[in-house]
């Protein structure tokens, strides 16, 4: 019986893939990738010769009926984003919502993810934590906000580094100055580092030091 297989790859280092997700994307049919390019490197990487069509946010309406048919006849297929799991905070999410409602099996591999090590390393209870990826840009930004400083749990959130001094900023001026929490950028990467502090001395470091690379932000729980 085919299924839609979810397989996560690497952030950064490209050892953190598992065997079994090199096999399966070695076996099927097709694999689907955000950008071709990119997947390129990675599959050239392991000698994996399979075939690539591009799915992104920009094709992922159009194509997502087509591809549960093609699943539905035989074909195998995976689906990778660009960098960690699909469908954390990547397109992936229509097309396992569609092949649910197919009756098509659908499985995720474990592996890499950001989240998961910017929070073990942020030193916050991990037992329990809410992710909220990125946050708005614009409309509901700070109800948002709002809504994460009574949070009880560890919050984790997706930014860019063009966008971090304003949201550390955006924070502050809403959970205040002493919320303890954690940067963590370029995850797996030769310049991997987690900085540490309270929301005002965060902003005080990233002033000084260009944000660079990709980051993770974890905030500790609201304890009061
Ligand atoms: N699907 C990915 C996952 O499972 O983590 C997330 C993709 S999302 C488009 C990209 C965001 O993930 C970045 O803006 C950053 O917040 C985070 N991210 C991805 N790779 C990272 C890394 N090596 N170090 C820190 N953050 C990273």
């Amino acid at each position: 019986m085919s299924k839609l297989y979810l397989i996560p790859t690497p952030i950064g280092n490209l050892e953190d893939i598992t065997y079994r997700a090199v096999r399966i994307l070695k076996e099927v049919d097709v694999i689907l990738a955000e950008d071709t390019r990119n997947t390129k490197k990675l599959l050239n990487h392991y000698g994996i010769s399979t075939r690539m069509e591009s799915h992104h946010k920009f094709n992922e309406y159009r194509k997502v009926t087509e591809i549960v048919q093609r699943i539905k006849s035989g074909e195998k297929v995976a689906l990778v984003s660009d960098a960690g799991t699909p469908a954390i905070s990547d397109p992936g999410y229509l097309l396992i919502k569609e092949c649910i409602k197919e009756n098509i099996g659908v499985e995720c591999l474990p592996g890499a993810t950001a989240l998961i090590p910017a929070l073990v390393s942020s030193g916050f209870p991990g037992d329990r934590f809410c992710f909220e990826g990125f946050l708005p840009h614009k409309k509901g930004r700070k109800a948002r906000i709002s809504g994460l400083a009574q949070e009880k749990r560890t919050i984790i959130l997706y930014e860019s580094p063009h966008r971090l001094l304003k949201t550390l900023h955006d924070l502050q001026q809403v959970i205040g100055n002493e919320r303890m929490c954690t940067v963590s950028r370029e995850l797996t990467k030769v310049f991997e580092e987690t900085i540490r502090g309270n929301l005002s001395a965060l902003t005080v470091h990233f002033s000084q030091h260009a944000p660079r690379g990709e980051m993770v932000i974890v905030i500790s729980a609201n304890k009061e």
